[in-house]
């Protein structure tokens, strides 16, 4: 049995181990795919305190580094669900199943897909949700990024370092993006902006050839050649597994209070996962931060 056990190997979730361990707690962190979560996933990191600018990657890597410095478990495995037991929980994963007398999600959110034909069956083979995970694999070749906002510039000037030329799809007139991405989008010649246009299909026998699009303005469609789709449209939270125990907004965000306390007593929810109004790394640190001191007082209070 262990004192605390944090779903998600994010900055949110890392950040909770480091102030559950230095509590004292004993504490088992869990995570599904590669710790660090999103921030290891971004290239450029220019917003967090005392770096000017930082690779998501090696920022993730050093705070994993304390984590496990500060003695915290770690295992690698897919949270399924949760159940309340009389003193305490069990966290179940697609293997083992572990209880904890507290635990946090930390969980994040996924990539929203875009649904549309040729998508599922091109999975893996010229379609991706992350820049810097798979640009390498298209150096010196043409892809089109779907998306107007931080996510999708900040992939598409990944890309166009990468790539012989990037056509930016957008349904809007204009990227919804911050100025610090529309600034750097005017320094390359090989991004192409295609506003007012919707993906309809991706098209290719073994692997992604062609995107067809529409102009939503003229009606017309076309086939766009294209060896790699990247797609930026989004994120939603996961967290339908955990309707048992926690409550949902509209959206499937969990509602906390300021103390990330859920519904369940013993429960506690950070960063993207939960409903709030900004979702950075920062804030995610902040909510794991004050999650894991709401489960040590939760635990001193039911030993007390
Ligand atoms: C492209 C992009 C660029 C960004 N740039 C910036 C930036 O410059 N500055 C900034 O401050 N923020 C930025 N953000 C936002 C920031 O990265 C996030 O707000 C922050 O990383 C969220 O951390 P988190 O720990 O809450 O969630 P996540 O990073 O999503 O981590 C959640 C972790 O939980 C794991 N997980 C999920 N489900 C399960 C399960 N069932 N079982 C086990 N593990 C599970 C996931 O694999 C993941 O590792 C960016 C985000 C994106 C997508």
């Amino acid at each position: 049995m262990y004192d605390l056990i944090i779903i998600g190997g994010g900055v949110a979730g890392m950040t909770a181990a480091i102030y559950a361990a230095r509590s004292g707690l004993s504490t088992l962190i869990i995570e599904k795919g590669g710790f660090g979560g999103q921030a290891a996933l971004t290239a450029k990191i220019e917003n967090y305190p005392s770096y000017k600018e930082i690779d998501g990657f090696q920022l993730a890597a050093d705070i994993k580094a304390q984590v496990d410095a500060l003695g915290v478990e770690s295992r690698s495995a897919d949270v399924r669900g949760i159940t309340k037991e009389t003193d305490g929980f069990t966290v179940a994963t697609d293997g083992a199943s572990f209880d904890g007398r507290a635990v946090i999600i930390a969980n994040g959110v996924r990539r929203r897909e875009l649904g549309i034909e040729g998508e599922e069956a091109l999975r893996g083979r010229g379609i991706s949700w992350c820049a810097v995970c798979d640009g390498g694999f298209f150096r010196k070749k043409k892809v089109a990024v779907i998306g107007a906002g931080n996510s999708a510039l900040g992939d598409a000037i990944y890309l166009a370092n990468l790539c012989e030329e990037v056509s930016l799809i957008f349904r809007r007139e204009q990227p919804t993006a911050t100025k610090s991405y529309l600034d750097q989008l005017k320094s390359f010649d090989n991004i192409r902006l295609m506003p007012r246009h919707i993906p309809l299909a991706i098209k290719g026998e073994k692997r992604v050839s062609a995107l067809r699009v529409k102009n939503l303005d003229t009606g017309e469609e076309s086939d766009l050649e294209v060896n790699g789709v990247f797609e930026a449209i989004g994120l939603i939270p996961d967290n339908d597994l955990f309707d048992n125990v926690v409550a949902l907004d509209d959206h499937g965000y969990i509602l906390t209070d300021n103390e990330m306390r859920t519904k369940t007593p013993g429960i506690f929810a950070a960063g993207d996962t939960r409903q709030k109004s900004l979702r950075q790394i920062v804030t995610a640190c902040s909510d794991g931060a004050q999650a894991a001191t709401s489960a040590h007082e939760f635990l001193k209070m039911r030993q007390s």
